[in-house]
């Protein structure tokens, strides 16, 4: 029974501190009305919660309860230097580490190519880095509640191993991770990662209901329900592999037509190839000698020149993705859909995937389509989203 009680009592001081990281600032009133829970225990929680310095008393509101009479309210927020987390993002390219606040500011940071030595011993490069971090950091250092990692894959729960296609990641474990660095440890994939960067940390418009898709070498999706990330199986989000043409060409995974085949930076980079290889008259002949020097900023160049090929394959990839886009905001009724991906920077591009995506989305009223964000491209959302999963899972939700 005692043990029982104890474990209420835990879910509720969680349930109050994150209706406080979400809603801030916000009064003592409004967090028992939400939450149902009586004002003694929110008082009770949240006095522990200012004592410990957590949470701090930002002043009284404009208005009253009722809106006009009575006492204003009292309103308290979370004290963002109260703790810090460190978020690590692994990838074949580049392993990223960055050192947050509770409020998701970037402390310090570091981040390079990894060669492969360092993929290898993955466990070993990640010690290393956060250990180099919070040597360089000594007063956050001493308030660290744990690391998050944000993985190119999916976390076995069991193991602590990491599910994916590569066979390089073999050396991550988070289990072992967490011994080595002598501390609490999460991990979970680089896009769910990223939604929860928005939860956490953009709490002034990301809403409880979202989806989070992001395209880059793969296609991913995550979603939150209620506040709650859809953990889901392996094949969950991964909307890269489902068919956008049946009598498309074969992707990786075996099946045929993936999205993946006709949206994704890797495959865009693949035609981008051969094209080169193939079309003589290709502005992309002119913009890198070999085709193995084309990046992603050579094909949107190219495309910006008018090469033919190159616009007909960057046209069919906004299509293909604005369909997926639509159809997963249809099914899923989220209140947001975030996009994020290098290649819709470009303006044009943008605003052509906007458009399609928001045509197919106003058949029933004209709302639809504000709901819809492309989000401006942020190299370390990955990194700093480990860093929001470990504030939820290790320090909110402890
Ligand atoms: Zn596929």
């Amino acid at each position: 029974m005692k043990s029982w009680e104890t474990e209420k009592q835990l879910s509720n001081h969680a349930r109050v501190l994150r209706y406080i990281f979400r809603n801030q600032p916000v009064s003592r009133s409004e967090i028992g009305e939400d939450l149902s829970l009586p004002r003694s225990m929110v008082t009770g929680i949240t006095t522990t919660l200012v004592d410990q310095g957590i949470v701090r008393e930002l002043g009284k509101a404009e208005t009253a309860e009722d809106g006009a009479l009575g006492r204003r309210r009292l309103l308290i927020g979370i004290c963002p230097e109260a703790r810090y987390a460190v978020g690590v993002e692994i990838a074949l390219r580049h392993f990223r580490f960055c050192l947050t606040d509770l409020a998701g500011n970037v402390i310090d940071r570091l981040c390079y190519a990894p060669d492969a030595e360092q993929i290898a011993q993955v466990n070993r490069a990640i010690c290393d880095g956060v250990h180099q971090l919070l040597a360089r950091n000594p007063g956050p250092a001493e308030q660290v509640i744990g690391v998050g990692v944000a993985l190119p894959g999916h976390l076995n729960l069991q193991s602590g191993g990491m599910v994916s296609h590569s066979t390089l990641w073999s050396g991550f474990n988070a289990h072992a991770l967490a011994q080595a660095l002598d501390c609490r440890v999460t991990a979970e994939n680089n896009v769910r990662s990223m939604a929860y960067e928005r939860y956490l940390f953009d709490i002034e418009s990301c809403p409880e209901n979202f989806a989070f898709l992001h395209v880059g070498p793969g296609i991913v999706c995550a979603d939150f329900k209620g506040g709650v990330l859809n953990s889901g199986g392996y094949i969950s989000g991964e909307i890269g592999h489902t068919i956008s043409n049946p009598d498309g060409q074969r992707c990786e995974c075996g099946k045929t037509g993936c999205l993946q085949t006709y949206a994704s930076e890797s495959w865009i980079l693949k035609k981008a190839r051969l094209i080169h290889a193939s079309a003589p008259r290709s502005a992309l002949r002119s913009l890198a000698a070999d085709p193995g020097d084309i990046t992603l900023d050579t094909v949107l160049t190219a495309y910006k020149l008018g090469d033919e090929l190159v616009i007909r394959e960057i046209r069919d990839a906004v299509r293909y993705l604005a369909i997926a886009a639509a159809n997963l905001a249809i099914i899923m009724g989220t209140e947001k859909l975030y996009l994020h991906s290098r290649m819709f920077q470009n303006s044009i591009l943008k605003d052509e995937l906007k458009a399609s995506i928001e045509s197919q989305l106003t058949f029933v009223d004209k709302k639809g389509s504000e709901n819809v964000e492309i989000l401006e491209f942020q190299p370390e959302r990955a990194a700093i989203g480990a860093a929001a999963l470990a504030i939820d899972r290790l320090f909110i939700g402890k």
